[in-house]
């Protein structure tokens, strides 16, 4: 099959089996989306959302956390992972926010990846999410499901190449939920333990299926012709 054709498949079964497509963390403005995301390294959505609401309420703007120390941030996001660097990256952040940005999280890629916590993958996002940039971040289900479903090849070995990889063949008004459908498809269906390609409509699409039931008739053939 023709990359052109699979990606328009890949793309029209998502439409179709995942047709509210959305980041799963809470948040009411781009401010609180910034702190989610610098949140969610290497954590969890849902721990995040435990969290959010109080440190939310505690520093309702970017003024308010600037004027705060790590160490009253950190009692406020002690549960996630890394909770002393996230908590001087977010007061970091914010007093940026307040200096250069007149408080407004920036629209660009350059100006996000000046803001502490702040790396290529969670600009993307809130380029995508907040501004509706055709951005892909490229966190570990996107990496994953990318290459399982064959979207990229063998050689794309680090995120910034899955991520080129996905921008050329994604139509760009697609991108931003694009991005939601590979992450949600990662996180329930195609996980990195134990995939449920049983239960997955894109089975007869994936080249890590056809692949895995190769070799699975292969073994069961063997076991037949040495019975
Ligand atoms: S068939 Fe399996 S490996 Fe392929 S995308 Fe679906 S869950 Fe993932």
């Amino acid at each position: 099959m023709k990359k052109t054709e699979l990606y328009a498949q890949v793309m029209a079964y998502f439409k179709e089996a995942i047709p509210v497509a959305e980041t799963e963390l809470h948040y009411n403005n781009p401010y609180e989306l910034l702190i989610a995301v610098i949140l969610s390294a290497q954590c969890t959505d849902k721990r995040v959302n435990m969290i959010t609401p109080a440190l939310f309420e505690a520093y309702p703007t970017p003024e308010v956390l600037a004027a705060a120390t790590p160490e009253a941030v950190f009692e406020y996001v002690r549960s996630v992972s890394y909770p002393n660097n996230k908590a001087k990256h977010l007061v970091g952040m914010a007093q940026m926010l307040v200096k250069d940005f007149h408080s407004q999280v920036p629209d660009n890629l350059d100006d996000l990846v000046k803001l502490p916590g702040v790396g290529r993958k969670t600009a993307n996002v809130i380029q995508a999410v907040v501004f509706n940039k055709a951005t892909m971040a490229v966190d570990t289900h996107v990496f994953r499901v990318s290459h399982r479903l064959g979207l990229v090849t063998d050689r794309c070995t680090t995120p910034l190449s899955v991520e080129k990889e996905l921008t050329k063949n994604i139509p760009p008004e697609t991108i931003p939920t694009a991005h939601h459908w590979l992450i949600l498809h990662g996180r329930y269906t195609c996980t990195a333990r134990n995939p449920k390609c049983e239960q997955c409509g894109l089975r007869l699409l994936c080249k890590h299926y056809k692949k895995e039931h190769k070799l699975r008739l292969a073994k069961e053939t063997d076991i037949n012709t040495e019975a």
